[in-house]
């Protein structure tokens, strides 16, 4: 078994990526799989929504993406909190922030719309699947005050950052960055924070592995491969492991038989 723990398969149909959704139940990959399919956007959710009812090993997490933050969120977070109640909703995300140009501006904004989708993650008992660059200060701060845990995907912070996101309980997404050929400094992080600490992503479809090929959620297995290799252990232990990982934070053994 191999877990997705964040991608986004509402994107399935869109251009470039010429698949179409009957393909959805076997994407094309050697192993039994299961996605947790994030959402960025309001119009978003009964989409995804309904692809968790299509497809059994299909969940969603819902929120507001901080590129899209805006005065319209609060009337939104009533709809939100309201949807969290749906038993294949096991997160909240993608959620969090991003103060890099042009995002900076809406600084004050994301950080409202971020704290209360962390208070409901918090009131609800769900994680969070956590977006956040160039405001790390921020998240951890607001992190230390409620009792959410969940996942910062992407692994793209100092080692002494990473470290205090998993002393706050926190794992972090791996994805297809790890194989690109310049990737020297994410290995030497996937090394140093090892597999317990760490869950498999692809955030199909926007990361590429290299300028030739459109990505695929099939490179979660190439993810997968690449992390034994840089741990020295096989593939079975980087999944096995992963998968525990991705079960804990995640809670799919409860949901799995009430979907
Ligand atoms: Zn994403």
């Amino acid at each position: 078994m191999i877990i997705d723990s964040h991608c986004h398969l509402n994107l399935f149909s869109s251009p470039p990526i010429s698949f179409s959704m009957p393909d959805l139940p076997t994407f094309n990959l050697e192993v039994p799989s299961c996605f947790i399919t994030m959402s960025t956007i309001p119009s978003d959710w009964q989409v995804q929504i309904e692809l968790t009812q299509r497809f059994r090993h299909v969940y969603c997490a819902l929120g507001i993406h901080p590129w899209y933050v805006n005065s319209s969120s609060f009337k939104h977070l009533l709809t939100l909190e309201a949807l969290m109640a749906t038993n294949s909703v096991v997160a909240l995300g993608e959620i969090g922030l991003d103060f890099s140009p042009p995002y900076k501006e809406n600084r004050m904004l994301q950080l409202e719309v971020f704290s209360q989708q962390l208070n409901l993650a918090s009131c609800v008992g769900k994680p969070v699947s956590i977006h956040v660059i160039k405001a790390h200060n921020e998240m951890l701060s607001l992190l230390s005050t409620v009792s959410a845990n969940g996942v910062i995907h992407g692994l793209g912070a100092s080692k002494e950052i990473i470290k205090r996101y998993i002393d706050l309980g926190f794992k972090i997404g791996v994805n297809g960055v790890i194989l690109r050929e310049n990737s020297r400094r994410y290995h030497e992080l996937v090394i140093c924070f090892g597999l317990e600490n760490l869950v498999l992503e692809t955030d199909f479809p926007h990361v590429k592995i290299d300028s030739l090929n459109p990505p695929k959620l099939g490179d979660i297995l190439l993810v997968a491969n690449k992390m034994a290799s840089l741990l020295n252990i096989s593939l079975e232990e980087v999944l096995n492991q992963v998968v525990q990982n991705t079960h804990k934070i995640f809670n799919l053994n409860g949901t799995l038989d009430d979907k």
